[in-house]
């Protein structure tokens, strides 16, 4: 198991530090207690909460909480619960889920019971809420194994690693492209997260060698989340490890084996 929450390329932003201690130190003692070698991917969260650190755990109808409830912490009673309507968005639960676990273990001295009302993470929250995403962004994608995940798609996929990482921390098409086509989908499977978390976490990484600049510039965050608009995305091909915009021509002669 990695020592640390520590990468070797990649480091939180400023700010960031506090959830990331946290949260490795609690996937520490979840893997400690189950006798785990090192932490499974995707986190299972909901069973850990119950098995692991010994939180009472429940999904149901939370009306009873009041209007729209999705997930609720009752820190000093050690409860959790999540809303059965959004069991079956997969990255939503498991981020309610890993959100209720940051109030629970960060906030016993803030308030007794927390609710949640709103779609999460969110980039407009309060300290607590703002805390609570960050513990749950950092426990379900672990700063070290993000950071292998990136490199290994980076080798299964034959990138230059360098260049690949330069690239795609700058607003160009081919950095979209490398976002869209290749980076957010293996990043959400591999770590049961929605697109929405994985674009926030990235744009919380910076690289040791280059810390003042987002991983995932900040002009994408949205434009990720929206339909891919630029029509030169579809032209873009690995070329000698580097994402290229091949011409229209070359594209015909690709389509049309001519
Ligand atoms: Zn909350």
């Amino acid at each position: 198991m990695a020592k640390s929450h520590q990468g070797r390329v990649f480091v939180p932003r400023n700010g960031l530090l506090r959830a990331e201690q946290a949260a490795w130190k609690c996937i520490e003692r979840c893997c400690a207690k189950l006798e785990l070698h090192g932490p499974p991917m995707p986190i299972p969260i909901d069973e850990w909460i119950e098995t692991a650190l010994d939180i009472r755990f429940g999904v149901g109808d939370l009306s009873h909480l009041g209007d729209d409830v999705l997930g609720a912490a009752f820190v000093r009673d050690r409860e959790i619960l999540v809303s059965e309507r959004i069991l079956e968005h997969n990255g939503r639960f498991r981020f309610t889920c890993a959100h209720e676990l940051g109030h629970v273990l960060l906030h016993q001295k803030h308030a007794a019971v927390f609710h949640e009302t709103r779609e999460l993470p969110h980039l407009e929250a309060t300290k607590l809420e703002r805390q609570a995403d960050r513990f749950a962004a950092a426990i379900l994608m672990p700063l070290n194994l993000m950071e292998q995940t990136i490199l290994a798609i980076c080798d299964e996929e034959q990138l230059d690693l360098e260049f690949c990482l330069t690239e795609m921390m700058m607003p160009t098409v081919e950095s979209e492209w490398l976002w869209r086509a290749i980076f957010l989908p293996r990043l959400t499977r591999q770590f049961g997260v929605s697109k929405t978390a994985a674009v926030i976490r990235c744009g919380d990484l910076r690289l040791i060698s280059d810390p003042s600049r987002s991983f995932l510039p900040l002009r994408f965050r949205d434009r990720l989340l929206e339909r891919a608009t630029d029509l030169n995305l579809r032209l873009i091909r690995i070329i000698g490890g580097r994402p290229a915009v091949i011409s229209h021509t070359a594209e015909r002669k690709t389509y049309t084996g001519g």
